[in-house]
């Protein structure tokens, strides 16, 4: 007897995952530099003395996705909730992809929507960004009316390159695309317009997640907002009780921290503007951003070397230089002025 080899068509190598290593100033992940509310805590605390733990959690996570439906003025069967988006967008292929169906992606973009239509055998129809990285009208069409895509995939704003589509450009990618349109608005809180607003009877998807703005990457939770019927699809694509008790009451007890949550939003928003300005004094390309993130690209020195002598100097940015159309490029997250002050100091000696 042997361990079998791994399926062959398991993409995502080691490459893509972000470095965990030690470093004080740690710009890679995108992740909130703030705490949640210590009151967010304190509620937590004293309703996990009240979950029966005995019991599975509700499977329909009923509680939270009223919550979630609240804050954004649906019903709650409009709502899906699982363990970060990733989960949502792999659950929506696993209940729409599949052999003889397929997923169109703009590269470059985020990762896991190439690898999620791998892992459940969905063909990829591959479109390209222009030469700027922004989203290209035409080519967004011409590769909808070839692949005739079953479930088309839009990252707004886009990981890495930043930027939120247009809402004009979502309208026409909903109308001409033959299947479901999905919008990962993993970043759309920093973002000028949400998608959200377009949800009805469309084919359309948003997935969200509260890693970002909700300052609970450690929580694992991300959610939809989608017509009915594909909520109902995604619910038996799940496995039973994916959501647990913890998570269900976690993420319900955030949304009582609306105002705080969007106050951290305005900081980094600020702090990116502040960020975007300094970085374009220095000897590198800029992307503009509409997220927590910058992409740039150092002119003068590799991608790699740059990358290494920032975490010589213990800041830690992601590393995008090798992945395919991101030559030399640099991701770095928008933390503290603090932490943005020692990423530019450090930037501005490794370049000097
Ligand atoms: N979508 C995009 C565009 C992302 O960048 C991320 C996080 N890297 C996710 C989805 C997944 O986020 P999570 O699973 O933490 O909700």
């Amino acid at each position: 007897m042997s361990i079998p080899p791994i399926r062959a068509d398991l993409g995502l190598g080691e490459g893509y995952h972000s470095a965990q290593v030690e470093a004080a100033v740690r710009l890679n992940t995108n992740e909130s530099p703030y705490a949640p509310p210590p009151e967010w805590l304190a509620a937590v605390q004293d309703e996990m003395a009240t979950v029966a733990w005995n019991r599975y959690p509700d499977r329909s996570a009923w509680a939270l996705r009223k919550a979630v439906a609240d804050l954004h003025g649906v019903a709650p069967d409009q709502v899906w909730c699982a363990n970060g988006s990733n989960e949502v967008l792999q659950t929506l292929l696993l209940a729409y992809g599949g052999p003889g169906r397929s997923a169109a992606v703009w590269e470059p973009t985020y990762a896991l929507h190439r690898h999620i239509a791998e892992l459940t055998s969905t063909a990829l129809v591959e479109g390209r960004r222009g030469a700027d990285l922004v989203l290209d009208r035409d080519e967004v069409k011409r590769v909808i009316a070839a692949g005739q895509p079953t479930v088309t995939f839009l990252c707004s704003p886009n990981n890495p390159t930043g930027e939120a589509v247009e809402r004009a450009l979502v309208e026409e990618v909903v109308a001409a695309a033959p299947g479901l349109v999905v919008v990962d608005e993993a970043y759309g809180q920093f973002a000028p317009w949400s998608a959200v607003e377009l949800i009805g009877e469309a084919p359309l998807v948003v997935t969200r997640t509260y890693s970002k703005t909700w300052s609970l990457a450690g929580l694992r939770l991300g959610y939809c907002v989608a017509p009915a019927e594909v909520v109902a699809a995604m619910e038996r694509a799940a496995l039973p009780y994916h959501l647990d008790a913890f998570t269900q009451v976690a993420g319900r007890l955030a949304l009582r921290h609306v105002d705080a949550m969007e106050r951290r939003v305005a900081a980094i928003v600020e702090e990116r503007g502040r960020l975007a300005a300094t970085l374009g004094e220095l000897p590198v390309d800029v992307w503009r951003s509409d997220a927590n993130f910058i992409l740039f690209r150092p002119r003068a020195r590799s991608g790699d070397d740059v990358w290494q002598a920032l975490l010589d100097r213990s800041v830690l940015v992601r590393n995008c230089s090798s992945w395919a159309h991101l030559d030399g490029c640099l991701r770095v997250t928008v933390g503290t002025p603090q932490e943005d002050d020692a990423f530019l100091a450090a930037l501005t000696a490794v370049l000097s």
